[in-house]
């Protein structure tokens, strides 16, 4: 978890790699099917253009058929999910059914002033359709109020590992093997 700009798609990749299991980010998922243009994405791009939240309902049918695919069986990391209480709610029921357990819920913290100049320089180099500063700072401000909320969930139940993703790239994913090398594993 953390705030648009945190670094949470770059860090996902690296410690996925890290433990073999998928990284599962509902962010790309939502493009990729925009880019296909499939239902899933005419719909999804509607509240991603201006930066709110795709409704819980689409979005969890949508990880709840992911995790259930063979290659998330042995266990995944998931990347920008879950983003609301309702979500949380869900994703207990759905690993209930599976059978997996949360091992963690990493958060990268980072300033904020440094998210909007990182996120406006991802839309120059990216040229995501979310990036520009309006739909920015409303991300910004659905994050504040729908996700980050969530953390004081999950520190309740002692799952929280909290890591500074200020510095390189490389610096952060080394700050989150040694804090995730910690934690046993389901
Ligand atoms: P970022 O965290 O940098 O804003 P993401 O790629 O994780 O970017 O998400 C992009 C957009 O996809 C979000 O602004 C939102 O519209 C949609 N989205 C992603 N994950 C969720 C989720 N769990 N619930 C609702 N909407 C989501």
């Amino acid at each position: 978890m953390g705030p648009p700009g945190a670094g949470k798609g770059t860090q996902a990749k690296a410690v996925a790699g890290h433990f073999e299991v998928p990284a599962i980010s509902t962010g790309d998922i939502f493009r990729a099917n925009v880019s296909g243009g499939t239902p899933l994405g005419v719909e999804a791009q509607k509240y991603m253009d201006r930066g709110e939240y795709v409704p819980d309902e689409i979005t969890n049918n949508m990880v709840r058929g992911r995790i259930a695919e063979p290659d998330a069986e042995k266990g995944f990391l998931l990347d920008g999910y879950p983003r609301t209480l309702s979500q949380v709610t869900e994703l207990d029921a759905m690993i209930d059914a599976t059978g997996h357990r949360l091992d963690a819920v990493l958060v990268l913290t980072v300033d904020q002033e440094a998210l909007l100049g990182r996120l406006l320089k991802r839309a120059e180099t990216e040229g995501r359709a979310d990036d520009t500063e309006d739909v920015i700072r409303r991300r910004l401000e659905v994050y504040t109020a729908e996700t980050e909320p969530l953390i004081a969930v999950y520190a309740e139940r002692g799952l929280v590992v909290s890591v500074d993703g200020m510095g390189e790239i490389d610096e952060v994913q080394q700050r989150i093997f040694d804090a995730l090398d910690d934690i046993p594993q389901s």
